[in-house]
């Protein structure tokens, strides 16, 4: 699984982070970045929180055939 954002949307609150600091981060500015491609088996679960916890409904999960 690979981790889409919606850039528009993400307002950078970091509630991806706070759930999957594994998977996401946030820089001095402020940016998000991925800090995986593919989503390893034992980090979706705190994935699968993070897209659920994004306020913002900015992130998604995209099997390996939607890329
Ligand atoms: S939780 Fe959603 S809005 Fe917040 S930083 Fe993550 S992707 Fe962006």
């Amino acid at each position: 699984m690979k981790i889409a954002v919606d850039w528009d949307r993400c307002e950078a609150n970091a509630a991806c982070v706070r759930a999957a600091p594994e998977a996401f981060r946030l820089d001095d500015d402020d940016r998000l970045h991925l800090l995986v491609t593919d989503v390893p088996p034992e980090l979706r679960p705190k994935v699968e929180k993070a897209v659920r916890d994004c306020p913002r409904g900015a992130l998604s999960l995209l099997s390996p055939t939607e890329r």
